[in-house]
């Protein structure tokens, strides 16, 4: 399939639930970027969710994200109970101006559902030349470094770094040992998880991907992954006034669906720290990315724009049960045209 036709079947999924179209256009944009670049966890099989939670009548299905500039670096965006790629798209215009005038801007996303990748936002920044960075609890999945229970989310954190004529140095991951997705990925295909990504309901660590899902996820790097765990709670969730994972999740009653919070995006414009006739940030950067590559190893997002290219060309290949799961969420009346 081509991107606009991932896209598309997105679209009319969401749609027939009753979408309004500008809402819907930016959650699709995000799922088929996601299959465009082989990020299989944050493509078409998150239309289930975005539909169970659809389904259960929280959304602001036609609602609008309002803006409001709180400082002159400060931006809050009420997404209205939408989900949050169309409050973020509404939004970085504004922040990019923002950041620009300022040296440094930082938006709020606040009552937003969330269940997509964060590198559709910092890369766009990126792109634009900005310096960025992305993060955002979840529901309360992942155990603390010690813990045996969960408390914390597994709140991702992307940062995006603007690369003359090449694409941005971007990364993206989950602060827990993998993101709930691929676990979960691993559960229908009847496979284990590899050694240390969770603990079974009984806290005693387990390879079986439904006893993590229902006990408790890892951090990444032991207390290291917890600490960055416990910065994203505090960041996007305590400073911008809107829920904590474990809040979150409560607010859920263990349902599982797209969690209700918020996030935090600072993009810097980095001409505003350069040093007249110093070296430029540019050129410090790209000698440190040709060192790295130097010694064999890629740089993050690598693999995600090599792939972008492949598909972009050859096609996205999406797997006959992906599809034939995504046309069951169809509405009836959709489904028969
Ligand atoms: P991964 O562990 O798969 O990898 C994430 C990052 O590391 C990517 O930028 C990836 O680049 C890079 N990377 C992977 N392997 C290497 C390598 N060998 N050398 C250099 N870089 C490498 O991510 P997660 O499973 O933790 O997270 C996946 C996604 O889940 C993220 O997009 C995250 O935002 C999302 N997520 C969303 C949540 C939400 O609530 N909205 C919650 C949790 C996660 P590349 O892509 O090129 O491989």
């Amino acid at each position: 399939m081509s991107e606009q036709e991932v896209a598309g079947l997105a679209r009319r999924v969401l749609v027939g639930h009753g979408m309004a179209l500008p809402q819907a256009d930016a959650m699709a944009g995000v799922m088929a970027a996601a299959e465009r670049d082989a990020c299989a966890s944050h493509g078409l099989y998150r239309l289930s969710g975005t539909v169970r939670t659809m389904r259960a009548g929280l959304v602001g299905l036609d609602a609008v994200p309002t803006l409001e500039q709180r400082a002159p670096g400060i931006l809050v965006a009420d997404a209205r109970r939408t989900f949050a790629p169309y409050a973020f798209q509404l939004a970085m215009p504004r922040l990019m101006a923002m950041a620009s005038a300022q040296g440094l801007a930082a938006l709020a996303i606040r009552n937003c559902f969330h269940l997509t990748a964060l590198w559709p936002e910092v890369e766009p920044l990126a792109e634009a030349g900005f310096v960025a960075l992305a993060m955002t609890p979840s529901q309360s999945f992942v155990a603390p470094a010690g813990g045996t229970r969960p408390l914390l989310g597994t709140n991702p954190i992307a940062f995006g770094w603007p690369r003359p004529g090449a694409h941005p140095f971007v990364f993206d991951f989950a602060t827990s040992v993998a993101a709930r997705g691929e676990i979960d990925l691993l559960r229908r295909a009847g496979r284990q998880t590899p050694e240390g990504w969770g603990l079974g309901p009984d806290g005693q660590p387990s390879t079986d991907p439904a006893a993590i899902l229902a006990g408790a996820m890892t951090t990444f790097g032991g207390h290291k992954g917890s600490a960055l765990a416990i910065m994203v709670e505090l960041l996007a969730a305590a400073l911008i006034g809107d829920l904590t994972s474990a809040e979150a999740r409560q607010l859920d009653g263990g349902v599982e669906l797209a969690p209700l919070h918020g996030e935090l995006i600072i993009a810097i414009d980095p001409a505003r720290f350069a040093e007249p006739g110093g070296t430029s940030f540019t050129d410090r950067a790209e000698t440190l990315f040709a060192a790295i590559a130097d010694q064999g190893a890629r740089l993050p997002s690598e693999r995600r724009y090599a792939a972008r290219q492949r598909h972009l060309t050859g096609g996205i290949p999406i797997g006959k049960p992906l599809i034939e799961e995504v046309e069951a969420l169809l509405p009836a009346a959709l489904s028969a045209t």
